[in-house]
């Protein structure tokens, strides 16, 4: 297949500590009809409400070790006993349609793709402070007092890592975030901008 450069689209990698708000902003991104999320696979059992091929590729761990061993992965891990991955032809086949891919991550697995050297546009999502990550984290009613500390702890070593990333948009209000996700990834012109002259 060959690409045409000029209608090329992107990898937009989006990671950040959990509770950053990576989820928020990449639901907000995804409102724009030039923007594809990428579909992780995974070995974990699909959950009521879940769908194949929307919320997950879900494989038997005999065929995701099989893609693997084919380098079908950008990267996989191992998260709480079950394998993830992230698909490498969905994305080259969106990229090449000119779409912003868009990659929602952890740090480690952020890590693999840098590692790997994998083009794209690289965003750490950042936390005003650690008191709001721990806030915010407690105000989504999702975690255990264990899978919190645990969460917050990770969160500090993660931060020392984003200065890997190509930038660190600071999750304060919202808005501004999304707005600022969206002139890095060129879906927008920075404000004050557009239309200059007329
Ligand atoms: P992640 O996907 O990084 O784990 P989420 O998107 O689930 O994080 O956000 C964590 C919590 O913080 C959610 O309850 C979300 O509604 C809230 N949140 C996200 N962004 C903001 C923000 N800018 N201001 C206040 N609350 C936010
Ligand atoms: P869940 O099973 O709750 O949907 O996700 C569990 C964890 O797996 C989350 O921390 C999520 O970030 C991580 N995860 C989901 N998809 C991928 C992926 O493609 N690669 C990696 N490395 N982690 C993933």
């Amino acid at each position: 297949m060959t690409r045409d450069e000029t209608t090329q689209g992107t990898m937009l990698l989006i990671s950040g500590p959990s509770g950053s708000g990576k989820s928020t902003i990449c639901k907000r991104l995804l409102e724009d009809p030039r923007v594809v999320f990428s579909v992780s696979a995974t070995t974990r059992t699909k959950r009521e409400g879940e769908v194949d091929g929307r919320d997950y590729y879900f494989l038997s761990v005999e065929e995701f070790r099989e893609k693997r061993a084919t380098g079908a992965f950008l990267e996989s891990a191992e998260v709480y006993g079950n394998l993830y991955g992230t698909l490498r032809e969905p994305m080259q086949e969106a990229i090449a349609k000119g779409f912003v891919y868009l990659v929602e991550i952890d740090v480690q697995g952020a890590m693999q793709l840098l590692a790997g050297a994998e083009p794209g546009i690289y965003v750490f999502i950042a936390p005003p402070s650690m008191e709001e990550l721990e806030a915010r984290l407690r105000g989504r009613g999702s975690e255990t007092p264990e899978s919190l500390e645990r969460r917050l702890g990770k969160a500090e070593d993660e931060y020392r890592e984003r200065h890997r990333y190509d930038h660190v948009v600071v999750n304060d209000d919202l808005n501004i975030a999304v707005a600022d996700v969206r002139v890095i990834a060129g879906l927008d012109t920075p404000a004050g901008t557009e239309g200059a002259t007329s």
